[in-house]
């Protein structure tokens, strides 16, 4: 068994390189970022939720044909669209608290040139 990064032999029970540090690949699958893909898409927001559910699926898949490098990648991307889905819906959820607001002084104005 060989270091897929640097080429170094490996003992077959190893779980990363003693050199360089990688993980053996077929020791672990990548970080699935699956969990948190749903959990953006059904919480957060929909449409870079599902960006990120197809990632984390392409990950599986790659991972499943052994290329390891493209599932690794593929779950960082699944991960990373996980966390624009979450930053989206803060921003919108701000967004509708501050459009809430200006309405609310809105009405409140509005009451008060009735009183007057
Ligand atoms: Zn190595």
């Amino acid at each position: 068994m060989y270091c897929i990064r640097c080429g170094l032999q490996l003992p077959d029970d190893a779980k990363s390189c003693s050199r360089c540090g990688t993980p053996v690949p077929g020791m672990a699958p990548p970080q699935s970022g699956l969990p948190w893909a749903i959990l953006a898409c059904v919480c957060c927001c929909p449409a870079t939720g599902i960006v990120a559910i197809v990632y984390a699926l392409k990950s599986a898949e790659l991972f499943k044909q052994q290329k390891w490098e493209e599932a690794r990648k593929a779950a960082a991307k699944s991960v990373r669209w996980s966390w624009i889905s979450v930053h989206t819906a803060i921003v919108l959820t701000l967004a509708y608290m501050v459009y809430g607001v200006i309405l609310l002084y809105r009405q409140l104005d509005q009451f008060d040139q009735l009183m007057k």
